[in-house]
This record gives structure tokens, sequence and C-alpha cells, in this order.
């Protein structure tokens, strides 16, 4: 019977496991054993329950333009248990000059769509709107390459949209610097809407009247309204990982195994050999590494040391996120939206604050609120290491001027993330191109998750979705 073995128990190691049996040929036979160093399995997924409270560690969504994840809960039964965002507060908010102004309405993905609210709105100066405006105007890059996200902001929507509207926006969701982040890596949508329209808020409008006249055909259409933006689950979104985990421990031939490190993978005879921290071997036919990208590097050093010094270019930043809840009679402040991000021209210790109670129903008991703010990323790594005390402390000195909130929480929960999440800096699709290519001297060994073709929850259960498919064709191949 043949192997796979497959490292790292995130979505996106448990994705890889998952669609391998799903898209086993029939009269298939091989083994799938799952490592997971921690634990539990999730990686950055972590839900707690407690007091009434239900609080994500890490991501607290997925979106649902991207659909794979919706489609594999669909297909692991967990349909029912979808909860879209409470769409009645769907405002977001951006701290400038130390008060919080709306987001414009129709600003998608920092692209103004709608006239009226960004005219009147009081986040944008004047000389701010008219500039976004320009980029129906400004004409097209010509020179190819790569262009960091922070000059093509400026380029196509000036600097104030960039400090005020994209910059805290990606320091919310990636924790990340404009100024080195790769716009085709990270926001390909971008290019091709210039590419395609000259402009993003030509082209981004005309997306907008395709998607919805596309929804009207479709039967039902209307209804596909209760698919929001940002999805996630009833019970949290470890029940996706859970469930997963629970079905694959129910096959046959599958194994997971926690609290497992690998701790190199070597050639051995037409395969591979994967060592085990602490002692003990596994030889595979097939090894996909779903590891942070800096941990791949060390697993696969002895194997190809150019391969891991590639895999070490892929930058990392730490996180964390504090969940802190208070009686709702103790906070004056409205909480009519999903939250706020902060410029770092603002110069304050956190970078978003989302009101989790707002923005998903059953978060909190009725007579509270719960607010998760994201601290570290690329602007201030360094206070990811504050102790619980002091962490919690600066969070509430930063509630208190920014929202106006004195009073004693009821709850308070820290996570850290060190190393995190990948960065996708100029020059990433090259990278990475380059380490597909080398993995193609590798016959099946395989790298899956968030560092390479796509960041979010969605993007890594594609990923692993796309390995598997290679596997099994490798599988059968060697057949
Ligand atoms: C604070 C935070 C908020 C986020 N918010 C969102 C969000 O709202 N929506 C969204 O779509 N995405 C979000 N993300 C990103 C999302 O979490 C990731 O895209 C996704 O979870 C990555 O999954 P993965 O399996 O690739 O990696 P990981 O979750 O990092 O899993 C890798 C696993 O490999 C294990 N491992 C490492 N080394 C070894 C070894 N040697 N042997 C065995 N096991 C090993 C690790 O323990 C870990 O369990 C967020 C991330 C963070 C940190």
């Amino acid at each position: 019977m043949k192997r796979v073995v497959v490292i790292g128990g995130g979505i996106a190691g448990l994705a890889t496991a998952w669609s391998l049996r799903e898209q086993e040929p029939k009269g298939a036979d091989f083994e799938i054993v799952l490592l997971e160093r921690n634990e539990r399995f999730g990686g950055n997924i972590r839900t707690e329950k407690t007091d009434g409270f239900l609080i994500e560690g890490g991501p607290d969504c997925f979106l649902s333009e991207k659909p794979w994840a919706m489609e594999l809960c669909k297909r692991i039964g967990l349909s029912g248990k979808f909860l879209p965002t409470n769409d009645r507060h769907r405002k977001t908010f951006v701290l400038s000059r130390g008060r919080l102004h709306v987001l414009p309405e129709g600003v998608i993905l920092m692209i103004p769509t709608k006239i009226l609210p960004l005219a009147t709105s009081s986040l944008i100066s004047w000389p701010g709107k008219l500039r976004m405006a320009m980029d129906l105007f400004v004409p097209k890059r010509t020179s190819g390459g790569d262009e960091s996200l922070g000059d093509f902001v400026r380029r196509r929507l000036g600097k104030e949209a960039l400090e005020k509207i994209a910059e805290p926006l990606v320091a919310g969701v990636h924790a990340g610097d404009p100024e080195t982040m790769s716009v085709r890596a990270s926001f390909p949508k971008f290019v091709q809407l210039e590419e395609e329209s000259g402009s993003l808020i030509r082209g981004m409008v005309k997306r907008m009247a395709l998607a919805a006249a596309h929804r009207k055909g479709k039967p039902g259409g209307q209804s596909a309204g209760r698919v929001t933006m940002f999805m996630t689950l009833k019970d949290g979104l470890s029940e996706l990982i859970d469930t997963l985990a629970s079905r694959l421990e129910g096959m046959d031939k599958t194994i997971l195994r926690k609290g497992v490190r690998a701790a190199s993978v070597d050639k051995a005879g037409a395969g591979y050999r994967v060592t085990l921290e602490g002692g003990g071997s596994l030889d595979a036919d097939a090894v996909i590494v779903a590891a942070p990208a800096w941990a791949a590097a060390s697993i696969l050093k002895g194997l190809d040391a150019a391969l891991s010094e590639k895999l070490l270019t892929i930058p990392y930043v730490s996180t964390a996120t504090v969940s802190i809840a208070f009686k709702k009679k103790d906070v004056k402040h409205p909480m009519n939206g999903f939250g706020f991000v902060v410029p770092k021209i603002e110069g304050r210790r956190i970078m978003a604050a989302t009101w989790t109670s707002m923005k998903f129903a059953g978060r909190a008991p009725e007579d509270s609120v719960l607010i998760r703010c994201f601290v570290g990323g690329s602007k201030n790594a360094d206070l990811v290491s504050l102790d619980d005390g002091e962490m919690l402390g600066m969070v509430r000195e930063e509630l208190r001027d920014i929202m106006g909130i004195e009073a004693e929480p009821v709850l308070a929960r820290v996570f850290r993330w060190r190393n995190s999440m990948p960065q996708y800096t100029i020059g990433h699709e090259e990278r990475v191109a380059w380490i597909d290519e080398r993995l193609n001297i590798h016959t099946g060994l395989h790298l899956a998750g968030s560092a390479y073709h796509g960041i979010g929850i969605s993007d890594s259960i594609r990923c692993g979705e796309a390995v598997a498919k290679r596997v099994i064709k490798e599988l059968a191949g060697n057949r």
C-alpha cells in the first residue's frame, strides 16, 4: 500500500487530506498520515466558547467571493451552519485625527463606486476626493513588472486614499505594509481592473453591474443575498476544523496524529523518509508540507538547501488578537458597524478592532458587547511580546481614547500569532514560480498553505485541493 504524509494540520493540511479522499479513484490503495505538531488541529483557526461568548482567536470569517471555503463546508455537511454578517450594521469606521469616521458607503476594497457617499464623507478632504475621482482619467501603467501596493494606490487614487483607506484596511486584514506588499500577488484584481478598464472605479462598477445581472438571472438568485461578503459558521470556524478532523479520523487508512512534529524530509528510494522529532520515521510515496514556509524551509533543508533558502525569503509577521467584553450598559459608544481600522499616521497601538457582537449574531450574551482588537503586524511587531496584563492595559487605553470606554471588562482573552501571517512582498510571484519549478525535480513532494498562492482560508483550501489533485495523478501514474 502506498502512503501519503501530510505535514501540518491547519486548514490547508486538513483540506488536502480531505480532498485526497474525495478525489481518490476506485481501486486506489493508499494510506494518509497527517502529522500536526500541536496538541490541536486548526493552526491559526481557533474558536473558544466561554460564559456565553464565542471568541475567535485567529480568523473570524472567510470571503464568500472566493468560493472554496463555502463549497468545502457544504460538502462536509455544514450548509446549515453558515452565518452571514449582520448587515443592519454593515458600516466600517476609520480613525482620522482622533475621531471615527464612516468609510463612505460604496467603497469596495478601497475603490469608491458611489459618488454621493464619497462626496459627503468627513473622512477624506475635498482635494483627496477629487484626486480619487482622477482615477477615471489617470492613464494605465505602461511599464510591466511588479509594483508595491503603496505606489499603485498613490498612482491611481492619491496619497490620502492610501493613508486613510488602503493602508489601514490592508493592515487590518494582512497585517502588512503597503510599501513592501506586491500589488500583483496581494491584490491581482486591482491590476486586472486597471488593465481591463483603464480605471479602478470604472472596472469595479462594471463588475458589480455584471454580478448583479448574474444574480438576477439565476433562479433564486435574489435569495443569494443571504450570502454576505464575509461568512462564518454559527459555532465558530473551529467547527470546520473539528468536522474535517473527525470525518477523516472515521475513514479507512487515514491516520491523524497530534503532538507529532516532522523534523525533516529526505529522499529514500523512489520516495521520501519523514523523520519525526523525538524518534521514529515514516516512509512515504508522496509528502505534502502544509506548514508555514519558514517551517517548510527547516524541514526541507537537508533535501534541497536552495529550495529551503528560497522558502525563507517569504517573510512573516506576528500579530495578536485581544478579545474584550463589556456590559452593554457600560458602553456609551453606539458601535453601529463592524468595527474600525486605524491608519498608521494616527500613531496608535492597535491596527483595527472588530465589533464582533455587532458583526455576527450569537457572539455575546444579550447584555454584553464583544470587541476584538488587532495588535502587532508590520508596524508594531514588538507589541506582540507584551505580557497579557500589559497587552490588556494597552488595549483598554486605546479603547478609552478611541471609543470612550472606561468600564471594567467582564472578560478578556489574548491570542498571540507569532510568524503567522505570510507577506506577499514585491517579487512574490517570481519567488513562488521559482519554488513551483524547483518542486518539479522532487516528484511526490508538494507545498500547500497560505504562503504561496493566496492568503486567506479559502485560498488555503483551494491550494490544498489543487495539491491533492496532483498527488492523486502521481499515485495513479506510479501504479
Ligand atoms: C490573527 C489572524 C486573523 C486572520 N483572519 C483571517 C480571516 O478573518 N479570514 C481569512 O480567510 N483568513 C484569516 N487569516 C489567515 C488564515 O488564518 C490563514 O490563511 C489560514 O489559517 C492558513 O492555514 P494553513 O493551514 O496554511 O496554515 P496554519 O494555520 O499556520 O497551519 C499550519 C499547521 O502546521 C503545523 N506545523 C508547523 N510545523 C510543523 C511540523 N514541523 N510538523 C507538524 N506540523 C507542523 C502548525 O502547528 C499548524 O497547525 C488570519 C490569520 C491570523 C493569524
